[in-house]
């Protein structure tokens, strides 16, 4: 019998895992995907928010605020890509500016600290392509952004390496109530915990629905982006919004932590399980997005994208023991500022847990810090050292974003070893350049055989089912040419 079991391994489910790995405790964290961080989470803006956008008073505002200083701690710890870069939310007329205002108010009630609206003269020196249409701006100094499934992924693995457990592939399909705990039934049979957290994203109200009463539902919301090519890094340097509006916080240009530029997301009601981006949808976004920045060229994109909010539609989170069922927990409607609140929120459900009478003796072998070798940001000396050590080091593997063989061969032996292309994308990045893994994919495929024993048929893009190759052109009997008889 575990301790808990978690549902769901995006940021939410991650970060719960790795709180609890302080404690001596049975985690399980059970993920229908062949790999963490598959959902919301690896399709976001990957903005750590400073807070002045949720109600004052809510939790989400609580939350939001101390995940922004988790944050920042955690990727120093875990050694997590994360830069403090500021946002700015740009007014462009007086009806702005009042949004301006009440957003300034609303970070002052939250606790977010150095806020400041600033003119038009000061928003020019500060970000030289905004609009000059553009007035006034509210300026937050404390928001960043981040790499999201590498926040999950560092926290899952230091939470298996210290003694959690983790089952991939493994969707939970029934949840029952026991005397003394529960029985969560799955494709890869029963587990039983005396307590369950439901962090199922845009799911999460279906396994709500698996053992209470309908108490709220999502509605799934999408929302599509353009990548633009590290040729376009000096566009901005800060995160900037238009001001917000009903449907979300608008548009944004903004850097990502991998030297490129992203742009979106629109907002439109979707399904919870489709990707797709659309024509529509990036026409939105390229509509909105030239109004803060005039200049930006979209034709550098080298990928579109898109992501689904879980979106239970009310002001707030939805997160706590469940009224009806005694030891079942829901993190849910996580939408945004969810990934800059989940280390916040992981520490609210561990502490509920703690209430509930879990006890919480140190775990000797947590494990606090760890560091990852990145080749393309070492001196030359330190490049030298890490060839001499390792001569993998010394083979550059994918050639847009300077990835070597020594860093995907650590990436495949960790904890949490990634079984298909875009895994292995997500711990250590070959195939997020220019050439979207043109060059490198099969010589990633290739090592991910070498080192999982896997067929390369059998090694997806991402998800299941998502095969690159479906059999060989050439062995001994069946050349390029055609099949020899
Ligand atoms: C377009 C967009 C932009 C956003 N931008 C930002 C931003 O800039 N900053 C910010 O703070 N937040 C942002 N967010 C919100 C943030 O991405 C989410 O709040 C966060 O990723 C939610 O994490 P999660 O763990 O709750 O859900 P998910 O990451 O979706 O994880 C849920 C997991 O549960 C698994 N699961 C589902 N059903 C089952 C089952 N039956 N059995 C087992 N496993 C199951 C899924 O496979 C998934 O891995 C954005 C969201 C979107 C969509």
């Amino acid at each position: 019998m575990e301790d808990i079991i978690i549902i769901g391994g995006g940021i939410c489910g991650c970060s719960l895992l790795y709180e609890l790995s302080r404690y001596q405790l049975k985690t399980l964290l059970l993920e229908k995907e062949n790999d963490i961080a598959c959902g919301t989470t690896k399709a976001n803006s990957a903005i750590v928010h400073a807070g002045y956008d949720p109600e004052p008073g809510t939790l989400m505002a609580r939350v939001n605020v101390e995940g922004n200083k988790l944050i920042e701690r955690l990727s120093n710890d875990l050694d997590v890509l994360y830069k403090k870069t500021g946002s700015l939310v740009v007014g462009f007329n007086d009806e702005d500016r009042k949004t301006i205002e009440k957003l300034f108010e609303n970070g002052n009630k939250n606790g977010v600290p150095g806020l400041r609206i600033i003119e038009a003269n000061e928003l020019f020196d500060m970000e030289a392509q905004v609009s000059r249409e553009a007035v006034c701006a509210l300026y937050a100094p404390n928001a960043g952004i981040i790499s999201p499934w590498e926040l999950a992924s560092a926290q899952a693995e230091c939470a298996v390496q210290g003694g959690a457990k983790l089952e991939l592939d493994c969707e939970v399909r029934a949840i029952q109530k026991e005397k003394d705990g529960f029985i969560v039934v799955t494709n890869k049979g029963n587990y039983q915990a005396r307590y369950v957290v439901n962090a199922a994203g845009v799911n999460s109200d279906k396994i709500s629905e698996l053992i209470e009463t309908k108490h709220f539902s999502i509605q799934p919301k999408s929302g599509e982006y353009y990548i633009l090519d590290t040729t376009e890094r000096n566009l901005v340097k800060m995160i900037i919004f238009p001001c917000p509006s009903k449907l979300g916080k608008g548009v944004l240009v903004a850097p990502t932590v991998h030297g490129n530029i992203i742009v979106g997301p629109d907002s439109k009601n979707w399904k919870r399980d489709d990707y797709a981006t659309s024509r529509e949808g990036l026409d939105a976004v390229r509509r909105n997005a030239v109004r803060t920045i005039p200049t930006v060229n979209l034709r550098a994109s080298i990928r579109n994208f898109s992501g689904i909010r879980a979106d239970a539609e009310r002001n707030d989170f939805i997160i706590g023991e469940s009224k009806e069922i005694e030891g079942f927990f829901n993190i849910a409607g996580i939408k945004s500022p969810g990934l800059s609140s989940a280390p916040a929120i992981a520490k609210e459900v561990s502490e509920l847990l703690h209430k509930k009478g879990l006890e919480f003796r140190p775990n000797p072998a947590f494990i606090a810090k760890r560091s990852v070798k990145r080749f393309k940001y070492m001196n030359e000396e330190e490049k030298k050292r890490t060839i001499q050590e390792n001569p993998l080091y010394g083979t550059i593997v994918c050639r847009c974003e300077t990835v070597t063989e020594g860093e995907i061969v650590d990436a495949l032996q960790r904890p949490i070893p990634p079984r298909s292309l875009d895994a292995v994308k997500r711990r250590c990045t070959p195939g997020m350049g220019r050439c979207q893994s043109g060059f490198c994919g099969p010589r990633v495929l290739e090592l991910i055989q070498k080192y999982s024993h896997v067929k390369p048929e059998d090694i997806p893009k991402d998800r299941k089912g998502m095969y690159i190759i479906s059999g060989e052109t050439k062995t001994k009997n069946n050349t390029a040419q055609g099949v020899v008889k």
